[in-house]
């Protein structure tokens, strides 16, 4: 038998149900209370309005909010990449591999290795409030190295994402052709059982636009459903393939045409923006404004990998799209709560509604602006998932 609970004196409650509190999309509400009954949210509104429960919990005038969907991530493989980073960063030409060398690193561990890694990554995130986080496959890019990093990444999260195309496999690099066979032949059979999504590197140097059609089109018939990387790097046809296969998510969206723009717009596809690559690559920042004027959905996710984004705080995302990325706190701490959850398509999370799940964050700030406003300070003071808390 489950029991209640009253989270009480909140300061700034964000539900994300724009019915409840100020009818904003965030639907604030002040001075307010939540009630979690096992692992589901029950009740949520006006403090001195709440109901008798089995357990009381004064928040103590700080903030609560749904905890964050990170609906982009790579967190199985090993190996890291400080040297080209520093190299980055210093000016310095740098000739390694990039995303080869930590295929090198991930076909070389050991299953433990990447279930250690992967784990502790996730546990990492956790603590910085992330309450779902999806992550993929792509550093294997072999049938056994890609089904075995989805098998060991569907045992810990429900949102896995095979990417065999991320880049071609080395071995294959003189015959682009043959991987695409092998990604949706043998190893997209090995791989489905595993995963929900299948995604593809859409770029110059990786996967063109008819590539990327046959990669996707072959993931759906085996039950997958579309998510691209798109347009980071270079304008391209990503965003507008997304669009039409209704993908749920095209992520990174940095390099966008009008035409993209209002193809983001009018479709379902969420543009999931990623500004960790871009500080940590030095690249020029998405235009958040521009979609959000347009009327497209936004989500904000870490993209959390070991090449170019190595950061698992959606918070400093929250901070970088509202300094340099023209969000409002409030559109950044939605793009990172129910805006993820709408790159996942998932309406149990994101929102703290009577109905959905009880994954929430206490802040020791009196409200989520402060996500953006202290950035880089550790703000997340307490995290529940499924009504639990887990830090
Ligand atoms: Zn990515």
């Amino acid at each position: 038998m489950s029991s209640s609970t009253a989270i009480i004196n909140i300061a700034t409650l964000v539900t994300n149900d724009p019915s409840l509190g100020d009818g904003s999309p965030l639907g604030l509400i002040q001075d307010a209370a939540l009630v979690i009954d096992g692992e589901r949210v029950v009740w949520a509104g006006e403090s001195s309005r709440a109901p008798a429960t089995d357990n009381r919990l004064d928040a103590g005038g700080k903030a609560v909010l749904p905890g964050f969907v990170d609906s982009h991530s790579h967190l199985v493989f090993a190996g890291d990449r400080t040297a080209e980073f520093n190299a980055r960063m210093s000016g310095r030409a740098y000739s390694a591999g990039g995303i080869r060398t930590t295929v090198a690193a991930t076909r070389a561990a050991s299953d433990a290795e990447l279930e250690a890694n992967l784990a502790r990554h996730l546990a990492e995130a956790l603590r910085q409030g992330t309450t779902t986080m999806e992550t993929k496959s792509g550093y294997g890019l072999t049938v056994e190295d890609e089904s075995r990093a989805l098998r060991l990444a569907a045992a810990h999260t429900d949102e896995v994402t095979y990417l065999g195309a991320h880049i071609v496999a080395p071995e294959l690099a003189e015959d682009p052709a043959a991987y695409v066979a092998l990604v949706t032949g043998e190893m997209l059979d090995a791989c489905a059982p595993h995963a929900r999504w299948i995604d593809v590197f859409c770029e110059k140097g990786a996967f063109d636009g008819d590539q990327a059609r046959a990669i996707l089109t072959a993931g759906r018939a085996k039950g997958l459903h579309p998510r691209i990387h798109a347009n980071q790097l270079s304008y391209g046809p990503g965003v507008q393939l997304a669009v039409e296969l209704d993908a749920a998510s095209a992520d990174h969206c940095t390099h966008l045409t009008d035409a993209d723009v209002d193809a983001l717009a009018s479709g379902d596809t969420v543009a999931t923006l990623l500004p960790g690559a871009e500080f940590s690559t030095r690249a020029e920042w998405p235009n958040a404004r521009r979609l959000l004027d347009a009327g497209a959905t936004v989500a904000l996710s870490t993209d959390c990998n070991p090449g170019s984004s190595y950061t698992s705080s959606v918070p400093f995302c929250v901070a970088l799209a509202v300094r340099d990325m023209g969000m409002t706190p409030d559109e950044a701490v939605w793009a990172a709560t129910a805006g993820g959850a709408a790159a996942l398509r998932r309406t149990d999370v994101g929102r703290l509604t009577p109905g959905s799940r009880a994954d929430l964050v206490l802040l020791d700030a009196p409200s989520h602006v402060h996500l953006a406003y202290r950035p880089g300070v550790p703000l997340v003071e307490g995290v529940w998932r499924a009504g639990v808390r887990v830090a």
